[in-house]
């Protein structure tokens, strides 16, 4: 059984408060969500981005690079999708905010994570193609 983690360990992980990091850690928990799943569950992730918000989803989910359950695609949206590999069941999380502008990181942090996250994500069913 796994505790979920809190943006405090996200940030510890990532380094530094951004609002990249906060956004991936709101992405990945509304997808983990949507779901229904919890960090432990035998899970596979991609993300069409390659920034901050990576480690978020790495700390939330507990897909990592390190575990070849995480895949990324650069140069997409902030997309997460998010598949169970029991069952292949799965979903695409998109965050449909820009990130702010004008903040501090700390503000941007603080701002991102008082919102609703079914204000500034979207999601429908999804699949993937699993690697063995
Ligand atoms: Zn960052």
């Amino acid at each position: 059984m796994f505790t979920p983690v809190t943006i405090e360990t996200c940030i510890t992980f990532h380094g530094h408060v951004c609002g990249g990091i906060s956004l991936g850690y709101v992405l990945a928990n509304y997808a983990m969500d949507k779901l229904g799943a919890q960090r432990g569950d035998d899970l596979y992730a991609r993300m069409e981005c390659q920034n901050c918000l990576v480690d978020g989803v790495q700390c939330v989910t507990g897909c990592t690079t390190g575990k070849r359950n995480l895949e990324i695609i650069p140069g997409g949206p902030m997309a997460l999708t998010l598949v169970r590999r029991d069952t292949g069941k799965g979903v695409r999380a998109v965050i449909s905010v820009d990130m702010p502008h004008g903040l501090s990181k700390e503000e941007a942090k603080n701002h991102i994570l008082s919102l609703d996250p079914a204000a500034i994500c979207t999601f429908e069913e999804a699949t993937l193609e699993l690697p063995n």
